[in-house]
């Protein structure tokens, strides 16, 4: 009964984004061209959504590869060719866009389920969230049986903001928590230690430390996860390198429908006029840029007429990239003691190891690798490298003693390749910039914006982010041109006390 009162009162937690007028012809009937700028998950969004309804599409990616953040790619070590890939990545089962996009081009066919979302914290200690109630509200009570609630949340005045986490709105929570950080906030509420790592493992996914990172952000990345659906804290990965399991699907889709991609072609230059847009000099009916807060920055710097759209060109200045995070891939001779760990586990950080991911138990290429030298494949994250910790020998030294406190199996293994990152590519959502993000939608009219960091009116965060931005430029596109938009969807845009 009240499970289904929850399920009503979150409109069976999914609504609709668009709404596609069925008498609108699906197809152009006139050449329009549009230039895509960037190839992550965004670009390769906006470019198949468009190419698909008969646009002529020329994606630019900077790099030799597409994917951006979900990119992959080879390199040598001691006479081998490997590949590796920006990073472990987990398919939530609410991101009901980029799913839908996978089930057409026929990429979702590699998705595997994980076995549990487990946090290792302490020395031995393991915290697996697989049996948690899955209906929202119910979820959060059950947390009482993991020792991460107690009855006295509920009472002590202190606690009274907890009723938030409840009570997401999509302008109301951030005019009241965007100035507040998560670590000021769970100070305020007494926050116990276990609730803190349930937190902070949300609030890393967003690579902030808990000073920097918003208390509005981290309450709808609450609501986007865990209190808006019934999916879960149980997520999907694709069981094969990216390039294999996804982006390749995508290439094919995109050649099908005549797309053109540049590779290794970096976007110097934008210029926008009221029915054009220029790009490396060349003129297209529009464009959607899909970079990286970082590179948008620096590609809005080398182009001063974007200065005609004040507003625009403020906003995009004013973009903050995250701190420096790290990612290191081994390849060892030894593999963890514990066989019922999931392929991905968050550590309670020390000092610099967020989340162990075995590659050598997911991943097709990796298992093949595995088998044939009888070693494991670890990639070791630090979402937010502290501010101490810049060198990188000392980065990976800090993160492989992190590894050992929690695989003290592991210690003496000899380490055959590695592969090393060292990034500060990735949105910064921090505290108060909220109000100054720009939307899809620019007062460029023919110039659009896609991204994970792009303000977007439903709740939807990282790939799903992306994926939807890309696809709610393709809408704006067709609409201008009278075409049917797609159909795309949300998990409901408030929550339950909202
Ligand atoms: C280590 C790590 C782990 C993550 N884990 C998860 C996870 O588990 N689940 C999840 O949902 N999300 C996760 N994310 C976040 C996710 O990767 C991103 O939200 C998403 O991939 C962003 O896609 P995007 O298209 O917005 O941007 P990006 O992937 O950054 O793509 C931008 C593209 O633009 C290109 N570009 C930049 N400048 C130019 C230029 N001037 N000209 C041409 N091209 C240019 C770049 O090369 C890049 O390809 C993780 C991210 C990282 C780094």
């Amino acid at each position: 009964m009240l499970r289904t009162l929850i399920r009503h009162k979150l409109q069976s937690y999914r609504i609709p984004l668009s709404q596609p007028d069925n008498t609108l012809p699906e197809k152009l009937s006139q050449p329009r061209s549009v230039a895509v700028i960037g190839g992550g998950i965004a670009g390769m969004s906006a470019a198949a959504n468009l190419a698909e309804r008969g646009f002529e599409v020329h994606l630019y990616e900077k790099e030799r590869y597409l994917g951006g953040k979900i990119g992959s790619w080879e390199f040598q070590s001691h006479g081998q060719t490997l590949r590796t890939e920006h990073g472990f990545h987990g398919f939530f089962r609410q991101y009901y866009n980029l799913r839908e996009f996978l089930h057409k081009i026929g990429a979702d066919r590699h998705l595997i389920p994980i076995d549990d979302y487990t946090i290792l914290y302490d020395k031995n200690k393991k915290q697996g969230f697989r049996n948690l109630a899955k209906t929202p509200l119910l979820n959060i009570l059950s947390l009482r049986r993991y020792g991460m609630l107690d009855w006295k949340t509920f009472v002590h005045p202190r606690s009274l903001p907890f009723v938030h986490l409840l009570a997401y709105h999509p302008q109301r929570t951030f005019q009241k928590f965007d100035g507040e950080s998560f670590a000021s906030f769970a100070a305020r509420t007494g926050m116990n230690r276990y609730m803190r790592l349930v937190f902070n493992s949300f609030a890393r996914a967003f690579f902030a430390e808990p000073e920097d990172m918003s208390m509005a952000e981290l309450i709808k990345s609450f609501h986007f996860y865990f209190l808006s659906n019934e999916d879960g804290l149980i997520y999907d990965v694709l069981d094969s390198d990216f390039q294999y399991s996804f982006i390749s699907y995508v290439e094919k889709f995109l050649y099908k429908y005549n797309a053109v991609v540049y590779y290794a072609t970096p976007v110097e230059t934008i210029a926008t006029a009221s029915d054009h847009v220029i790009v490396n000099g060349r003129r297209y009916d529009y464009a959607v840029l899909c970079t990286d807060v970082k590179h948008t920055k620096r590609l809005v710097e080398n182009s001063p007429e974007l200065k005609r759209h004040p507003l625009l060109y403020r906003q995009l200045s004013a973009l903050k990239h995250s701190g420096r995070y790290a990612v290191l891939r081994l390849w060892t001779d030894r593999f963890e003691a514990d066989k019922s760990l999931p392929f991905f586990v968050f550590t309670d950080r020390l000092k610099c190891l967020d989340s162990v991911t075995l590659y050598h138990k997911m991943e097709r290429e990796s298992e093949a690798w595995s088998r044939e030298n009888q070693g494991g494949i670890f990639e070791l994250h630090s979402y937010a490298l502290p501010h101490d910790l810049t060198d990188d020998s000392e980065i990976q030294a800090c993160l492989l003693r992190e590894l050992y406190h929690y695989f003290p199996e592991l210690e003496g293994m000899k380490i055959l390749h590695t592969y090393f990152q060292h990034r500060d590519d990735f949105p910064g959502f921090h505290v108060n910039q909220y109000a100054g993000r720009p939307t899809v939608k620019t007062e460029a009219p023919r110039l659009f914006l896609a991204g994970d960091w792009v303000k977007m009116d439903n709740c939807t965060m990282l790939m799903e982010a992306a994926y939807t931005s890309g696809a709610l430029a393709a809408n704006y596109i067709m609409t201008d041109e009278g075409l049917r938009e797609n159909a795309l969807w949300s998990v409901p845009l408030k929550g339950i006390f909202a």
